[in-house]
């Protein structure tokens, strides 16, 4: 199926129910308003001359019209390229050529950055960049005028020569350990993705999706719109950016069922003082992904939040993105202690990185997945494509992974990241997770530092309770002296506010690293 012929289908039975709602303006669509307005934005893009295969870029935080712009693209067979919100100039103007982007649809402005201005000031490096459209200025307003007297029956003759296979869409990687790589994927490959996590999670129509998540990323744009409009539920969009106070008022105002997030959002959810005053009782599922899931934190988003059938999600941008999930019949340990099981129509396995063997259930090693959800490649990039995905299409996706007997998986952390301290290897996931259980820690992260003795030692980033006195190093590692091994107690310990993150809310350790060879001078 494309993704047109997908929407069509929802519309044509859910036509008068909530497709999308924007709390930040309080606009609402419905299944059949929502197609009007896609078609409207497909046929505004084609009298542009936007066409089959063409790059169109969307430069925005959360907002409806980012919702539009994806399906629009998808309806005619253009590429829609995410660009991260967060970008400045430089990372703008990458993308830009890299994608080889034809027609930006940009927000005029996010947070203190004017992106008018800046787009003004990339635009003479930018050869292939013919047409901007600011959101809500006049020429977005005359590209949905146009495109609302234009005649649909184009778009059909369009849908009718598109293929499941096609591009549509590239998305970069968070740059969690480095600069981001534009995944290439195709209909198939995102909305067969977001219809399973959507049927996982068990949605039909009457299921509300609260989105605090980026729809840049695959986390909003699949497992959250795809996943809602596959289903005839219907996306609300808390704010523009993650806002705890705004997640939840969302959430209690339009009585969402499930709600998503990345860990550290789910934190400042959880930590958020308006949170005992407001009904929330309609929640029931939802989504933690993108990074481990602390066991106490899923513990509270079960029992304070109500979410009981909360699922963990594992995945990667490049496999569309979800791999493995939680069922919701699964025990809270398992929903705990391991990202679930293979999704349905994929393959996972566990090898040894170095000699590319499956390793027998219970050995750690590298995990790898094959099926429809692999991207067609990177963008322009046949070398990385080449690193990453091999002969027999298994994607080999860089994270440490333990299989259970029963096919549960469980993430120990990212090759890159594992520290070997002394010839001990160290996940510094469970140091991480020990450290949680300390009364005045909210939040941790390890990772590993040069050291001439050991050749590398242990460095613990913490955010303490609001009020908690100072930790010490010595302090904590008398704290962790009797109940962790020697070898993965911390050495040194520093004190955060804010972890260096990327938008997609992950931490980013590459950066830790450098600023800790600093820090220890
Ligand atoms: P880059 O590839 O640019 O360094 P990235 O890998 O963080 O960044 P994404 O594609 O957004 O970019 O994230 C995929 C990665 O996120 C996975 O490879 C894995 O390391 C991590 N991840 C995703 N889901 C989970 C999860 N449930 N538990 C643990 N880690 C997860
Ligand atoms: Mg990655």
């Amino acid at each position: 199926d494309t993704i047109g012929a997908n929407l069509d289908r929802a519309a044509a039975a859910f036509g008068d129910r909530d497709a999308l709602v924007e709390r930040a303006t309080g606009r609402r669509w419905t299944y059949e308003r929502l197609v009007a307005d896609v078609d409207a934005v497909a046929l505004g893009l084609l009298g542009l001359g936007v066409g089959t295969g063409d790059r169109v870029g969307i430069w925005a935080p959360n907002c409806a019209e980012w919702f539009l712009v994806q399906y629009a693209t998808a309806r005619i067979g253009a590429i829609l390229v995410n660009i991260n919100p967060a970008y400045r100039v430089h990372e703008l103007e990458f993308v830009l050529n890299q994608a080889g982007v034809r027609t930006l649809v940009a927000a005029p402005s996010f947070k203190t950055s004017d992106y008018g201005e800046m787009i003004a000031d990339v635009r003479p490096a930018c050869p292939d960049l013919r047409d901007v459209l600011l959101i809500g200025r006049p020429e977005w307003d005359a590209l949905l005028e146009a495109g609302r007297a234009g005649d649909r029956a184009r778009l059909a003759e369009i849908g009718a020569g598109l293929g499941p296979d096609d591009p549509i869409n590239i998305q970069y990687t968070s740059g969690t350990t480095g600069f981001p790589k534009g995944a290439t994927l195709s209909h198939h490959n995102i909305l067969n993705n977001g219809y399973f996590v959507g049927e996982l999670c068990g949605y039909d129509e009457e299921d509300r999706i609260c989105v605090p998540v980026p729809f840049y990323h695959c986390f909003g744009m699949v497992m959250g719109n795809l996943a809602s409009t596959s289903h005839g539920a219907c996306v609300v969009i808390p704010a523009p950016a993650f806002d705890a106070a705004a997640t939840l008022e969302a959430v209690a105002a339009e009585r969402c069922t499930s709600l998503y997030g990345v860990p550290t959002m789910f934190i400042a959810v959880l930590n958020e003082p308006s949170l005992e005053g407001l009904d929330l009782s309609s929640l029931r599922t939802g989504i933690m992904a993108g990074s481990p899931c602390p066991v106490e934190v899923m513990k509270q988003v079960i029992e304070r939040l109500g979410m009981a059938e909360v699922a963990i999600c594992y995945g990667m941008t490049e496999t569309s993105p979800v791999s493995t999930q939680t069922r919701a019949g699964d025990s809270l340990d398992r929903r705990v202690s391991t990202v679930g099981t293979v999704h349905p129509h994929l393959e996972v396995k566990v090898v040894d990185p170095d000699t590319g063997a499956t390793v027998p259930r219970g050995t750690p090693g590298e995990l790898c997945t094959r099926g429809y959800s692999v991207m067609l490649g990177y963008w322009d990039e046949p070398d990385r494509t080449a690193e990453v995905i091999d002969a027999a299409r298994w994607m080999h996706t860089g994270d440490l992974a333990v299989m259970d007997g029963d096919g549960y998986v469980n993430i120990t952390g990212r090759i890159k990241d594992m520290v070997i301290r002394g010839g001990e290897n160290v996940y510094p996931r469970e140091v991480e997770e020990f450290l949680y259980t300390h009364p005045d820690i909210v939040d941790a992260q390890v990772i590993g530092v040069p050291d001439e003795r050991y050749g590398e030692e242990l460095m613990a980033w913490v955010r303490l309770r609001p009020g908690a006195e100072p930790l010490t190093a010595e302090a904590l590692r008398a704290f962790c002296a009797d109940r962790l091994a020697r070898f993965k107690i911390p050495r040194y310990v520093h004190v955060v506010d804010e972890f260096p993150m990327t938008v997609t809310g992950k931490v980013r350790k590459v950066q830790m690293r450098a600023e800790a060879l600093d820090i220890l001078g």
